[in-house]
């Protein structure tokens, strides 16, 4: 079973869900940087309002700060890990390498969920998030309002303030000029542990042969 796994992709390609589906199946931490900087920003720590700067307008937090959240996330959780959302950036992808060298623990499985831009656009403008447990709900699949309780954990849901058409444009740049060169990075470093897989196709389907990845299959 692999047990340090990078899943790759952009905004909405399905990453937290997949990850949670996962976790659940295999045991393996799900650590979402996204996740763990919302909750630092409504706990109005002083990482979380340097972080809400950036997050708010689309805009990646510096390296610094992300390689700080998952430094102190690995330190308490240990090595075992599903990562979604982080690396973001090629100066995060070679930070993260050298910190897991210095522990005798490399990558195992990297996995980049595909999407194309209509779709992400479609898929970002009608979900909602959660802010206690980190699920995302689509508006139309569920029926559901901003304020209605999570059908998971009964937190409220929101709308995130970064699923906005003027975050929107910002977040798939980013995506394209910072996160996508990683993906050229690990084809470089790591090509036996880099996998494709189409997110366009149903949850279950991608869930399938992201299992079987995972249990080296
Ligand atoms: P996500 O929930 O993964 O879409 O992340 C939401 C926002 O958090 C991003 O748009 C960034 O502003 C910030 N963020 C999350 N992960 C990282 C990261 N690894 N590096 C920099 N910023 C990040």
């Amino acid at each position: 079973m692999k047990q340090r796994i990078v899943l790759l992709g952009p905004p909405a390609s399905g990453k937290g869900t997949q990850a949670d589906r996962l976790s659940a199946a295999y045991g393996i931490p799900h650590v979402s940087t996204g996740a763990l900087l919302r909750s630092e920003c409504a706990r109005g720590t002083a990482l979380g309002k340097e972080a809400d700067e950036w997050t708010r307008q689309g805009l990646l937090v510096p390296d610094e700060l992300a390689v700080r959240i998952v430094t102190a996330w690995m330190e308490e959780h240990g090595t075992s890990f599903l990562f979604d959302g982080f690396p973001r950036t090629t100066g995060q992808a070679e930070h993260l390498d050298a910190s897991l060298a210095a522990l005798g623990a490399p990558l195992e499985l990297i996995v980049l969920l595909e999407l194309n831009e209509a779709e992400i656009r479609r898929r970002m403008l009608g979900r909602l998030s959660c802010l206690g447990c980190g699920a995302t709900c689509s508006i139309s699949l569920h029926d559901l309002r901003e304020g209605d309780p999570c059908p998971r954990c009964g937190s409220k849901l929101v709308r995130r303030a970064d699923d906005t058409e003027e975050a929107l444009g910002q977040r798939l740049r980013v995506y394209r000029e910072l996160t996508l060169p990683v993906v050229g990075y690990y084809e470089g470093t790591a090509p036996q542990l880099l996998h494709r897989i189409d997110a366009g196709q149903g949850s279950d389907e991608i869930f399938k042969k992201l299992s079987a990845m995972v249990r080296g299959e």
